[in-house]
């Protein structure tokens, strides 16, 4: 038992919701939910404890948060904020331990295994993490829960188990922790694998743990045999640094208004286009692949791909093929274009060494685009490049021509703020396209009412 791991897994309490009310201290008390979608009224994103007992839930139409909690508040997001409490918070959690794993914008793991004895004379592991958490309350004003066991696996669980507050799994107790626990609460265990367990009978930990290994490792693999001893309490994981290397990009932009104008949502999926492949050129990397999907005012969607026949990060190439698979996708098409995604995959490294005067064109192109790049990354900020393609100048042109309505800026979208932070697997905002299908299934029955 000496040399067990010993890993905090720290969570932000219904963490949006939380930090409206630390940015506003008249909130306090009061239920209090965040809305999305394009308005911030569409689908709840984040309940309180407050709201939540009255029966708000994430993914609720805020219509009907209001109609369950008339005296609840319904905050539009602040994702400029979120980001920089979550950047507070974390800076904290750093402070407490020298392996930091972040999993999204108020999660992650730190790792108190190698802390050296002495740290632990004076305290005892959960009171440390308790006075971690106490910290972010007192400092940023955010209240956290947190989990302490020997896996990140179990820490996981039991945060779960605390929320609110924290709780530790001391060593050699984690079988009797499980014991009437179900198999459900394990993160990423999937509705077949639920299934096939409870065809053998097992609903809970403790279930599994009176199965026969061999079964286990004959119906699961290596998961099944992990899972065994994780329910007999035997399963012993230091915490890794998990290095995912990007397979795609994508970016899904809700316009501010339903746009009529195709050429203006060209000129918008250029500039996009144009920003992504910033982005893959920064993490040296290059496309063969790219997909564009349109959705309508409606929610009917259109879309189309194109695969290059190599890799390529030039924008001059690449905007080139994207606006023919636009005017080609949209050839078919007479409904005003509410959503636009856009994604690039199949990636690979990218290893250039331009020159100013190329051969072929192609070099030559790839000669600007390169020079391009290098002057915006010295001269230019995100919001203001020292140099613009056509589109992005079009695109600024035609922004002034909207001064109103001004909802939303289409240049950032909301969730590339969260992206920023954290990458984009652990996005917190990953099943925003969920909530826009349950807002649009919501918007159709309120129409419907409508008209009855
Ligand atoms: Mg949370």
């Amino acid at each position: 038992m000496g040399d067990a791991n010993r890993i905090l897994h720290v969570d932000g309490d219904s963490f949006f919701a939380s930090c409206e009310i630390a940015l506003d201290a008249r909130l306090a008390g009061r239920p209090v939910w965040v809305g999305g979608g394009r308005h911030g009224d569409g689908i709840v994103i984040a309940a309180n404890r407050l709201a939540k007992k009255f029966g708000v839930k994430t993914g609720m139409a805020c219509f009907e948060a209001a109609r369950l909690c008339p005296q609840g508040v319904l905050c539009r997001p602040h994702y400029d904020d979120y980001r920089r409490l979550s950047q507070a918070m974390f800076r904290i959690l750093e402070e407490h331990t020298p392996v930091l794993v972040p999993v999204s914008i108020d999660e992650g793991f730190l790792d108190l295994t190698t802390m050296d004895k002495h740290v632990w004379r004076d305290t005892r592991p959960l009171d440390y993490a308790k006075a971690i958490g106490e910290r972010i309350r007192r400092e940023v004003g955010l209240p956290v829960s947190g989990g302490l066991a020997d896996s990140s696996r179990l820490a996981k669980l039991a945060t779960d188990a605390a929320k609110p507050g924290f709780l530790e799994v001391s060593p050699g107790t984690e079988k009797e922790f499980l014991k009437d626990r179900s198999v459900r609460e394990l993160s990423g265990i999937g509705k077949n694998r639920q299934r096939a367990l409870a065809a053998l009978g097992a609903v809970t930990f403790g279930d599994v743990a009176k199965l026969p290994s061999p079964l286990l490792k004959q119906k699961f693999g290596i998961w099944g045999q992990q899972l065994w001893l994780f329910a007999n309490g035997r399963w012993n994981e230091p915490l890794l640094l998990e290095v995912k290397d990007r397979t795609t990009i994508s970016s899904n932009t809700t316009l501010p208004y339903d746009e009529p104008d195709y050429e203006a949502a060209l000129t918008f999926t250029l500039s996009e286009a144009t920003r992504l492949v910033g982005q893959l050129r920064r993490e040296q990397l290059q496309a063969r692949e790219l997909g564009l999907t349109i959705r309508f005012h409606d929610f009917t969607e259109i879309g189309g791909g194109h695969r290059f026949e190599h890799p390529q990060f030039l924008n001059s190439v690449i905007n080139a093929a994207l606006e023919r698979l636009f005017r080609d996708v949209m050839s078919r098409a007479g409904k005003p274009v509410r959503q636009i995604r856009l994604a690039f995959w199949n990636l690979s490294r990218l290893d250039t060494q331009p020159t100013l005067w190329g051969a072929t064109e192609a070099e030559r192109w790839g000669a600007l685009d390169a020079a391009a790049h290098t002057l915006n990354t010295r001269f230019g900020r995100p919001d203001k490049p020292a140099l613009m393609t056509g589109a992005q100048l079009a695109l600024r042109q035609l922004d002034r021509a909207h001064e109103n309505p001004k909802a939303k800026c289409p240049f950032v979208p909301q969730r590339e703020m969260v992206k920023k932070l954290w990458g984009t697997d652990a996005d917190p905002l990953a099943h925003k396209g969920e909530w826009e299908k349950r807002l649009a299934r919501v918007s159709r029955n309120l129409k419907s009412k409508d008209r009855a």
